[in-house]
């Protein structure tokens, strides 16, 4: 190993070590020699990124939303995005990692990243509108879904429907009229008192009895989604 002070074409030097062979060592002084330093080249591609168009790539997440089997799609924002920013902000995208699709799930490679916005799929509309928001960029759109993707969509929006359509024939309890209004801990003490935002609030013995009856009858329902969206799943 030695020691080379290498001056880029910039004109910043820089002390590098290299290792090997003479002869290959000098090849690489060479070569570094005719390139800009770190700074500089990383400089000159932050400027030359900004000029190239924004990319909006389009594909569909491999895990469901927040809410059970319903499919979300990725949009995500590269290329010369940086002059264009607080648009895309507003727009309501976030710097992050871009997911990829399932297959590129599997793979170890690091995630790249970008501006993303990730959108529930419940019909076709989420996605045209989402692109059609991006007009005013004039962003050259790529669609990343995959056949496969679309079998997965497929497989999910049915799962939701029939996960949907158990849950609404089982029969939910009616809230009783004088069920409290306001923040309550759900709790009844002594069997009369009860705290509604903070208030202490006097139950007489056939509303408590209704509410508890309505809270019993809310828990086994409860259970029963539970049980018929797992059944469905
Ligand atoms: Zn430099």
């Amino acid at each position: 190993m030695a020691k080379y002070d290498i001056i880029h074409s910039c004109g910043h030097s820089r002390t590098v070590f290299l290792y090997g062979k003479h002869n290959e060592r000098e090849r690489k002084i060479e070569w570094m020699a005719n390139q800009d330093c770190p700074s500089c080249w990383a400089a000159k591609k932050r400027e030359s990124d900004a000029l190239k168009p924004i990319t909006a790539t389009i594909s569909l997440l491999p895990f469901p939303g927040a809410r059970g089997h319903v499919p979300v799609f990725q949009i995500a924002l590269t290329g010369g995005t940086e002059p264009r920013k607080e648009e895309i902000k507003a727009l309501g995208y976030k710097w992050g990692g871009i997911c990829g699709n399932f297959m590129e799930m599997l793979s170890f490679s690091s995630h790249p990243k970008g501006w993303v916005r990730k959108i529930e799929w419940i019909t076709d509309d989420e996605v045209t509108a989402s692109i059609k928001a991006l007009a005013p960029l004039n962003p050259k759109v790529v669609n990343n879904i995959k056949p496969w993707d679309v079998v997965l969509l497929k497989q999910r929006q049915a799962m939701h429907q029939a996960q949907e359509a158990a849950v609404s024939a089982i029969p939910k309890p009616e809230r009783p009229a004088c069920y409290p209004v306001g923040r309550w801990n759900g709790k009844i003490y002594g069997g009369f008192r009860i705290y509604v935002d903070g208030e202490e609030v006097q139950l007489n013995r056939a509303d408590a009895q209704a509410i508890l009856v309505y809270q019993t009858a809310m828990a086994s329902y409860k259970e029963a989604c539970v049980k018929v969206r797992e059944q469905v799943a």
